[in-house]
């Protein structure tokens, strides 16, 4: 695994402690809004902006180090773009979750179908999570 020095540097992008920081708080968590972010790094640098943190995430998503997740149920949040996998939101609760399947049929089946060259795959499941199924069967 690559370290995000590297990364940064590979992609000529500028090594700032903030960006390394919020790398690591993306790894560390999985999932992040710009809000969750913020709040995050308040803590370590409290004069940071939101705005700050948005261009940051701009230019990380640019170099594709970061990719925005599009998920109908919740406001955007951002993962590194390395860890490739689709995912799983709940309706009622608004979790999102990764899910780590093999999806090389299907992507097989839509280069087949379109006649494109499928290089990557970007799915949101949407559906209940057992928590608020439990919750819901309960009342
Ligand atoms: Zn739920
Ligand atoms: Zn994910």
């Amino acid at each position: 695994m690559i370290s995000f020095e590297q990364e940064l540097r590979d992609k000529h992008l500028k090594i700032t402690p903030q960006r390394m920081v919020m790398l690591r708080q993306i790894s560390d968590n999985g999932h992040m809004s710009i809000e969750e972010l913020h709040e995050q790094i308040k803590s370590i640098y409290p004069s940071i902006s939101l705005a700050t943190i948005y261009k940051n995430i701009n230019a990380l998503c640019e170099a594709n180090i970061l990719r925005e997740i599009k998920a109908p149920t919740q406001k955007q949040k951002y993962e590194l773009s390395s860890d490739r996998h689709i995912h799983v939101a709940c309706e009622k609760c608004g979790k999102l979750e990764d899910i780590k399947i093999d999806t090389s049929s299907l992507q097989n089946g839509c280069a087949n179908l379109s006649g494109y060259q499928i290089y990557d795959v970007s799915a949101v499941f949407i559906g209940v999570c057992p928590e608020c199924k439990a919750k819901s069967s309960a009342c």
